[in-house]
């Protein structure tokens, strides 16, 4: 058995990938990692020219050591078929002098589903061999807009799981609400909440260190808890792929050889999607630099700027919703590994954070982040600018989010002639007002009424699946405070 995961914070038994998965967060709060990650390497030269699926197997083989290949096998073949609109999954373009890594091509048309396509797989195959078979996974998830619908779709009437969904209420866009309030599954849960996205998810955090309801839900309904946010190793995983995908395709196209190095721009959030870029790297991948580009919420900005986190500022509402975000939580990982595994720092790190809500990082630690990670950030008006800036300059559409990266790329002093990848993370027609506006379109009437402008105005076609909702039956209106969260879980695991 290998039992190598453990708690960021030091303080867990070890686990196996599979129980890391099934439990998604550490006793004490930390996030699950290994100290085996880059112990084995994986030999990129041998993955030029394969399907993103074959591509899947080796990295995750790699990754998810207890799994047996045939498993393995299976959960891709489930997650990366025909429910994508492009066979490459996601396909490298070029952008001017750029590139652009596409992984919006999914069912959700967002770059999450490129993990909660097959954290469903992973999770139905980690029920403890030899328990009662009754044994059932509730899965919760804080979304700030794309996360939910994608973690809906993949759980969706999946045997043995249930999926509950807590989005802020007000602030997520109208496209992204109807997308969750209209799935179907009879296993499916969503719920709006008074705060914004970090009440929420420290709420959701806080359930899951509830030992009195984890007791009462397992003697009820042997109901357990787990998590699909990017806390979640399963969801960390399978986004390490992509960036091998990238790599290869800018070798087919013949812009590098193997070995070159390959700077990564990334919209970020939570910090999931850049840290799959990292532990890219670590598995051998010649990634030369990974930018963080943020919104205004330019936390990450500050922090790898002067090694000083801090939550307590103001919260902006902007029109990027899925970065959003104070407590960029997946931190925690790249700091663990930076510091080479120092699980007291953590700990102090981030009882600092829940105290003060701030840290500070030794000096010594920052500059070696700052060796690898560099940061840009957009404000509004310069997400906006964006959007036209790339219609204009490539005739290609940027969603707001793609686009605070697209601002971040463009401003950067390009010091080297290292290829540049920017990866885009949602489609613009989960964005049709924005994205319409930007490029001076007539934004009037719905979200559907802006779609048809868009798809007009760029000769581009809107993903059946966000153009198809405006007849869809709406099945969740709920809303509750932040302090109604647990026993809305109780009530809904209840029903599993
Ligand atoms: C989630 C998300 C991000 C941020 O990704 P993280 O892994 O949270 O950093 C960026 N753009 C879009 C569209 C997203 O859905």
């Amino acid at each position: 058995m290998n039992t190598t995961f453990h708690s960021t914070r030091g303080s867990s038994a070890n686990l196996t990938s599979r129980q890391a998965i099934r439990q998604g967060l550490a006793g004490d709060g930390g996030l699950f990692v290994t100290d085996d990650l880059g112990k084995q390497q994986v030999d990129v030269s041998a993955l030029v020219g394969k399907s993103y699926q074959d591509m899947a197997l080796t990295v995750l083989g790699v990754l998810l050591p207890d799994f047996r290949a045939s498993e393995l096998d299976e959960c891709v073949r489930a997650a990366y078929d025909s429910q994508w609109l492009d066979s490459a999954i996601t396909p490298l373009k070029p952008l001017g002098d750029d590139y652009i890594l596409e992984l919006f091509n999914g069912p959700t048309s967002a770059f999450k589903d490129v993990a909660l396509q097959i954290l469903p797989q992973f999770m139905a195959r980690t029920a403890t061999a030899g328990t009662a078979t009754n044994e059932k996974v509730m899965v919760l998830t804080a979304t700030s807009g794309d996360t939910g619908k994608a973690a809906l779709a993949g759980f969706a009437d999946t045997g043995g799981t249930g999926i509950t969904v807590f989005y802020p209420e007000g602030k997520v866009s109208e496209i992204q609400r109807l997308q969750m309030t209209t799935q179907t599954g009879s296993n499916v849960n969503v719920c709006a909440v008074k705060g914004n996205f970090d009440d929420a998810q420290t709420a959701v955090k806080r359930i899951f260190g509830d030992k009195d309801l984890a007791a009462k839900l397992e003697e009820n309904n042997s109901v357990s808890l787990s998590s699909a946010n990017s806390i979640n190793v399963g969801r960390l995983v399978p986004q390490v792929v992509y960036y091998f995908s990238a790599y290869t395709q800018l070798i087919e196209r013949g812009a590098i050889k193997v070995g070159d190095e390959v700077e990564f721009v990334v919209p970020t959030g939570n910090f999931g999607d850049i840290l799959a870029g990292y532990y890219a790297k670590k598995l051998g991948l010649p990634v030369g630099r990974l930018t963080v580009a943020s919104d205004r919420n330019n936390v990450l900005f500050d922090f790898l700027t002067t090694g000083a986190y801090n939550r307590e500022r103001p919260f902006y509402q902007t029109t990027s919703p899925s970065m959003d975000i104070l407590v960029s939580s997946n931190l925690e990982r790249m700091l663990y590994y930076m510091s080479d595994g120092d699980t007291k720092l953590i700990g102090s790190l981030m009882s600092d954070l829940q105290s003060k809500g701030s840290f500070t990082i030794p000096d010594s630690l920052l500059e070696r982040i700052r060796g690898l990670f560099s940061c840009g950030w957009a404000d509004e008006d310069q997400v906006s600018q964006a959007i036209t800036d790339c219609w204009n300059a490539n005739r290609y559409v940027i969603d707001p989010h793609t686009a605070c990266g697209y601002h971040v790329l463009t401003q950067m002093p390009q010091e080297t002639a290292m290829p540049r990848v920017l990866l885009s993370t949602a489609s613009p027609y989960k964005f049709p007002r924005v994205v319409g506006k930007a490029l001076g379109l007539d934004t009037t009437g719905t979200d559907f009424d802006c779609m048809d402008r868009l798809c007009e105005a760029t000769g581009t076609t809107a993903p059946k699946n966000l153009r198809g909702l405006e007849h869809a039956t709406e099945r969740f209106t709920d809303v509750i405070s932040i302090d109604e969260m647990p026993d809305y879980v109780s009530n809904v695991s209840e029903r599993l």
